[in-house]
């Protein structure tokens, strides 16, 4: 990825994993969408796999996602990132 001038770290697991917020991230689109890694072409946000399995209903989803964006243009950053850790990453992103 470093050859699309993203930065990548090594985690602890040997997992690399790209800096945050993503350089290629260009007013909520991704500038490199057709050569995206392949973490971002597989990743399934835990919002979105539970309107799949009907847990959780579209509005809900996207009333999250509106949340989410409305705490990260406001500046509460930590509260943005607890709402990321609930209800887009989820527990099983940080086994
Ligand atoms: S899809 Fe991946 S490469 Fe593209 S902006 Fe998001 S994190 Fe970055």
């Amino acid at each position: 990825m470093e050859f699309l001038g993203l930065e990548v770290e090594e985690e602890e697991s040997r997992r690399h994993v790209l800096i945050q917020p993503c350089r290629a991230l260009k007013k909520r689109c991704c500038s490199i969408y057709a050569h995206r890694p392949e973490s971002c072409r597989t990743f399934v946000c835990l919002a979105l796999e539970q309107v799949r399995q009907k847990e959780l209903s579209l509005e809900k989803a996207l009333r999250i996602v509106q949340k989410i964006r409305r705490l990260l243009a406001s500046g509460q950053k930590a509260s943005a990132t607890a709402w990321i850790k609930t209800h887009i990453l989820g527990p099983a992103f940080f086994d």
